[in-house]
């Protein structure tokens, strides 16, 4: 294997092996811009490396011959004491973890080289400064030191010399400070600081790939679904200095707002200030507007590059860029993170600027954006306390008590509050805070600081440089204006607008709603005229759902047990009813109903129930068909365990032993002595494993006929008032094929008679559940008699794991996905492997027998968008999932499609 590139070796589309920002460097030197040399160490290297604890010995020999012809390139040797080859070692995983992993600059400094870099730059302090650096994040990332030991002796040479910032300490200062920070170093890993650059930088890589691992690049891939086993790779690059005076710096800027999407040149710039400075939100940066009034050269420069960027890569990039005594150099780039509204946007003016296609577009777009901005808004009619206005980061309307520290959040969200997390800046440190927290407000920092990067990527509402709030995190509060908003205040941050609020804001529905109920029209015209954005993104949503629309081969059904639903369902596209749990409409008043079925002492009573119910259930029915008229209405029939409508068997129990000590007699505490004899037999240990589904429909007579019965009729009556009713039976929870024999000879029986007495025709399919591994191994049987199929995945997964769905997503599954196990709990995304090879094998089986036979799935995972694309991919004809993923499903099923 070759472990290592030169940059004019790779390309983008090696992200793989070469990582998020070795694979651009790559492509970025292939176009001729102007990126400092270097080479990558690939993600293999780093796989072998947690495999096995050591730098492989062919990496060492590869590293060696790579840094030879770095070079000779550049005419310099690493380390060298006239004039010294610095490189800065940079992690760069296939995905990009903002801030998670370890980078060290300045690597070939030592006690000789600091001397030819004083020379070559013309400047003594710089030089020592940069030692200083190093020595610092050195003893910090590859030999583990605290870090506060190194920036307390920074501030006690700040203090002796008078000064506040690291510009008032002298070359002779740090001198000084690299001898204590050397010290530093000797007392607390035992060692001297490695004076061999070669070994410095061997260390550093190793210590790149150790930072895969630790807690917050672990706890940031759980929540960004990536996986453990991709490994970084580590980005060796020649070292460019934006410390090195007034026309150097060093920016990050975006090819068109990552947060509204407007065309255009945006980000911050940092004179003379060195790598990560930018990033980390340090210090108030300067607009690109200010950078070119300083440096009207490197700007213009920066300009054709970002145009160039965007040409290429036909999307939004993100830069980051060093400019060194007025040359400006490229230091990564990539397709940029954006919001939501500014993914929609961007992928529409692509299409319109003739850049990409629609297929395209809709790849650049993904359900879980579109479910973001179906959120709702801060109602701008409403009384609201304006506190101040900062940068709009990361859109989204976020209400919660303010909390000045991670560790709050985290405990406050564990009671169940909302929590705003207010800092004067966020560090990787804060990510666990970050995530507890509804929102995320900073004092300081631009758009591209940690806060705002990191709660861009996780769709976290946030507000970042809001300079006119005084934030304490000692004291926990903040203050502005002469209010004081202290922990525990409950604020308003509108990451769409910058706009902080004291007190809770009431909210609106958004436009997008608005256009998925009513229409393209309807949503503009309540739009003001001068709202161009929110214009423009509702024209951007309806392209491309229209197009996803036009290119998906899955139907979208809805799990719907109301009118309202359904009719909700419709609108928003749904395409007929996947699911009606009809179990849902014994509930409320009717349980009583069903209560005296199950108590009936003989057929006469139970009769009596049933024909109760009958006339209910119907009007039932006929409101779903009436709703989705002309389109198909899968009604299933009555699924969960008995117990589940009869009272608590525990508080029935303690009730009867409470009224026999206290001698009551009567009418209802007969009623209640019968009730609890009913509730004992009825009780079972698994009851999700019990009487359920259609075991109930063979063991207790009349109940399946009655729903059965209600359906026919329903149908009939819809027909008869001139409708196109398309009522479908379903059979929970089968497992042979026997099962669906009893119940579809009784349901022939049922529709022949009813048709005959209503004088119609009824053409109702009867379909299966397939939910029990047995029922998908037996699947070529079960078509013989079932007409349909579809997948409950929450049962399947339930039973093809032996997971209790109700049960273990609290209790365990956390140290599940920490450990590894899964990634993301397989109830919330599909086990393709397992469940999901279930899927294939029944659907197989299904149409060996059946080649007609409809396919759907109507678990949870319906409307997932991974799941949705695994089941496009094995061949099914629909997904059905609540009214809300409607929209979601239709957009994700054109992707899968494209
Ligand atoms: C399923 O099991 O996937 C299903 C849709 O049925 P229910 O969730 O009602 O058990
Ligand atoms: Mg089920």
């Amino acid at each position: 294997v070759k472990y290592v590139y030169d940059f004019s070796e790779g390309n983008k589309d090696l992200k793989d092996l070469l990582g998020g920002k070795g694979a651009n460097l790559a492509e970025m030197t292939n176009l001729g811009l102007p990126v400092p040399p270097g080479f990558t160490i690939t993600t293999d290297a780093c796989r072998t490396y947690m495999g096995t604890g050591v730098l492989p010995p062919e990496l060492r020999v590869e590293v060696t011959m790579a840094l030879r012809r770095l070079e000779d390139e550049l005419g310099r040797s690493l380390g060298d004491f006239h004039d010294p080859l610095l490189v800065s070692v940079r992690s760069g995983a296939k995905f990009s973890m903002p801030g998670m992993m370890e980078t060290v600059l300045n690597v070939g400094l030592n006690d000789a080289s600091v001397q030819g870099l004083a020379k070559f730059a013309g400047d003594e302090r710089f030089a020592w400064d940069s030692y200083r650096r190093l020595i610092q994040m050195f003893g910090k990332t590859v030999l583990g030191i605290d870090g506060e030991l190194f920036s307390d002796a920074l501030d006690a040479a700040k203090k002796a010399r008078g000064v506040t910032a690291d510009t008032g300490l002298t070359a002779d200062d740090l001198r000084e400070l690299v001898g204590e920070f050397k010290q530093i170093v000797l007392e607390q890993s035992g060692r001297e600081f490695p004076q061999h650059p070669r070994e410095q930088l061997d260390l550093a890589i190793e210590a790149v790939f150790n930072s895969w691992n630790t807690e917050r690049a672990r706890l940031y891939r759980r929540r960004e679904r990536i996986s453990d086993d991709l490994g970084t790779a580590v980005n060796v690059v020649a070292m460019v200095f934006g410390n090195l005076g007034d026309d150097s710096g060093t920016g990050v800027c975006f090819t068109r707002d990552p947060s509204t999407g407007v065309p255009g040149d945006y980000g911050d710039y940092l004179p003379n200030a060195q790598g990560e400075d930018v990033v980390a939100g340090i210090r108030n940066t300067l607009s690109l507007a200010d950078f070119e009034k300083l440096n009207p050269q490197a700007f213009g420069e920066l300009r054709q590059v970002m145009r160039r960027l965007e040409t290429h890569y036909r999307d939004l990039c993100d830069i980051e860029f060093t400019v060194e005594r007025g040359k400006l150099w490229m230091l990564q780039t990539r397709v940029g993170k954006r919001t939501a509204a500014a993914a929609f946007r961007i992928a529409h003016q692509l299409v319109e600027e003739n850049l990409i296609t629609k297929d395209e577009a809709l790849e650049r777009v993904t359900g879980e954006q579109l479910s973001k901005l179906m959120f709702p808004q801060f109602d701008a009619s409403a009384q609201r306390t304006l506190l101040a206005t900062g940068m709009a980061a990361s859109p989204g309307a976020a209400v919660g008590q303010a909390v000045f520290s991670s560790a709050t959040a985290m405990e406050w969200k564990a009671q169940g509050k909302d929590v705003i997390l207010v800092r004067r800046e966020t560090n990787p440190d804060d990510l666990g805070g970050m995530i507890a927290s509804v929102g995320v407000l900073t004092s300081r920092g631009g758009k591209t600081s940690h806060a705002a990067v990191v709660a861009r990527g996780m769709g976290t509402t946030c507000v970042v440089g809001a300079e006119s709030l005084e934030v304490d995190v000692t004291a926990r509060e903040f203050s502005v204006k002469g209010k004081v908003v202290r922990e525990g205040d409950t604020i308003a941050i509108d990451g769409s607008t910058g706009e902080i609020f004291l007190g809770a804001v009431p909210v609106v529905p958004s436009p997008v709603v608005r256009y998925l109920e009513d229409g393209l029209e309807a949503a503009l015209d309540e739009l003001p005229e001068d709202d161009e954005e929110t214009r423009e993104l509702v024209v951007a949503v309806d392209t491309i759902i229209t197009h996803a629309d036009t290119v998906r081969t899955l139907r979208v059904h809805a799990n719907a047990d109301t009118p309202e639903d359904a009719h909700r369902a419709r609108a928003w596209g749904g395409q007929g009813i996947g699911l009606c749990r009809t179990e849902h409409m014994f509930l409320g008043d009717r349980r009583v109903l069903i209560e005296r079925l199950i108590l009936a002492k003989d057929e006469a009573e139970q009769q009596k129930a049933l024909d109760a119910l009958l006339p209910l259930q119907r009007e039932d029915f006929v409101g779903l068909l009436t709703e989705m008229d002309g389109l198909p209405v899968t009604i299933r029939l009555i699924d969960p365990p008995l117990h589940e409508f009869l009272p608590d068997y525990t508080e029935l129990s303690v009730k009867v032993a409470l009224a026999a000590e206290r001698g009551e007699t009567g009418e209802e505490v007969e009623r209640d002595k019968t009730l609890l004899a009913a509730v004992e037999k009825t009780r079972e240990a698994n009851p999700m494993l019990g009487l359920r589904g259609v075991r109930l429909g063979i063991v207790i007579p009349g109940l399946f006929a009655l729903q059965m019965r209600a359906i026919a009729e329903a149908q009939a009556a819809r027909i008869k008032a001139g409708g196109t009713p398309k009522a479908e039976i379903m059979i929970p929870l089968a497992a042979s094929v026997m099962e669906l024999h009893l119940v579809k000879d009784e349901a022939e029986v049922i529709l022949a008679t009813v048709a005959q007495e209503q004088g119609v025709e009824l053409d109702i399919p009867v379909g299966a559940m397939i939910e029990l591994p047995r029922a998908a191994f037996t699947a070529d049987r079960m078509a013989d008699v079932a007409e349909f199929f579809s997948f409950g995945t929450n049962d399947l997964t339930q039973t093809t794991w032996g997971f209790s769905r109700d049960d273990v997503e609290g209790a365990f599954f956390n140290q599940y996905t920490e450990k590894g196990v899964f990634n993301v709990s397989p109830f919330e995304s599909l086990d393709t492997q397992g469940v999901g090879g279930l899927v294939k094998m029944a659907v197989e089986k299904g149409r060996a027998t059946r080649p007609d036979i409809k396919l759907g799935v109507c678990g949870e995972h319906g409307g997932d968008p991974d799941s949705i694309h695994f089941f496009h991919g094995a061949g099914l004809d629909y997904v059905s999932c609540s009214p809300f993923r409607i929209p979601v499903a239709r957009l994700e099923a054109g992707r899968a499609a494209v």
